[in-house]
């Protein structure tokens, strides 16, 4: 294999971008890694990896190129953009494992497609957990050939789910799971606030509803783990939650499929950043509830104060 071709670009290591570039280098891949926080870089090299000076860096000196970035418009920016993928002359296939909503990825696709770069969409689910672990459900879709080639390294990062040819498709994938993910936690929030009002205890309620049909991965992972013991430490940030939610509402209009409650969990979550900001985890959800009820969902063994 040429250099170029053993290379594997990363740009975007951030929460996931982090481990699952990790992830890729303790399993023997070379990476040529970028991001914006110089730190994050420094992070990657002691780990084995190598820095890039820019995204352009990166296009030039890798074949397949790997995105972990924030928002639909960064990965267009970083994709299509002045300095960005399309004017490598190295790069014959990107991997965007963002979230970014399928009219960005068609956009991303066709712009990469007329420089003769393969696009697949690949976003991930299973949080900073997974992505550390190699748990990841990795959601795919693009041209066979390209992911029967890209196969062996998103078998690293997670358990690959080829959901069809049709850019885009991972995308929608991944906000129909996304949306039930953020709906779970504000119903669990509202659930779990009523309870403690009525005087009933948070270990009991989560032991009783995951034993019952109410079980959900806030019940099973964040309350127990992130909110109970007041640690709001998830790794997600609401402001990210907030734009899955408004990407699916998107995809839902371009369709013309009706979704009553996908408005109101989206205006629970626009509120949330409104409070705790768009950096806050997006378990703070909870805070919303707990401030109209005057109470706090705290554990037994949770310091007094946040
Ligand atoms: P993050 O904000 O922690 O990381 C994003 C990284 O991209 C940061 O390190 C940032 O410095 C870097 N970056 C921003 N602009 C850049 C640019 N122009 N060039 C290079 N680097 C740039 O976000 P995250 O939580 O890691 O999420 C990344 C993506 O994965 C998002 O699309 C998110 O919706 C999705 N996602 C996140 C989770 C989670 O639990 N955190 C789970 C599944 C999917």
């Amino acid at each position: 294999m040429s250099d170029t071709g053993d290379m594997i670009g990363f740009i975007g290591l951030g929460n996931m971008g982090g481990p699952m570039a990790s992830r890729l280098v303790e399993a023997g891949h070379k990476l040529l890694v970028f991001d914006t926080v110089p730190e994050r870089v420094s992070q990657l090299v002691e780990r084995g990896a190598e820095a890039a000076k820019s995204v352009a860096d990166v296009a030039e000196r890798a074949e397949t190129v790997l995105l972990s970035l924030p928002r639909p418009e960064t990965v267009v920016a970083v994709a299509t953009g002045h300095g960005g993928l399309v004017d490598g002359s190295a790069i014959k296939v990107c991997v965007d494992l963002s979230t970014t909503g399928s009219r960005t990825a068609r956009q991303v696709a066709e712009a990469l497609n007329a420089k003769s770069c393969a696009m697949l969409d690949s976003p991930v689910s299973g949080g900073t957990a997974g992505a550390r672990a190699g748990t990841l459900a990795v959601m795919v879709s693009g041209p066979t050939d390209a992911f029967d080639a890209l196969k062996p390294v998103l078998d690293v990062i997670g358990n690959v789910f080829y959901v069809g040819e049709k850019q885009g498709l991972g995308q929608t994938m991944k906000l129909a799971n996304n949306v039930l993910s953020a709906a779970a936690m504000a119903m669990t929030s509202e659930a779990m606030v009523l309870g403690a009002k009525a005087g009933l205890q948070p270990e009991v309620m989560l032991d009783v509803i995951n034993a019952g049909s109410g079980q959900n991965t806030a019940t099973s992972d964040k309350f127990p783990n992130r909110i109970l013991p007041r640690k709001f430490d998830s790794g997600f940030s609401a402001g990210l939650m907030h734009k899955d939610v408004a990407l699916f509402l998107e995809e839902a209009e371009a369709f013309e499929v009706p979704t009553w409650i996908g408005h109101a969990v989206r205006h629970i979550w626009q509120f949330t950043v409104a409070q705790e900001g768009a950096d806050a985890d997006f378990t703070t959800i909870v805070k919303n509830s707990e401030r109209w009820a005057g109470v706090e969902i705290r554990g037994k063994d949770a310091p007094a104060n946040d």
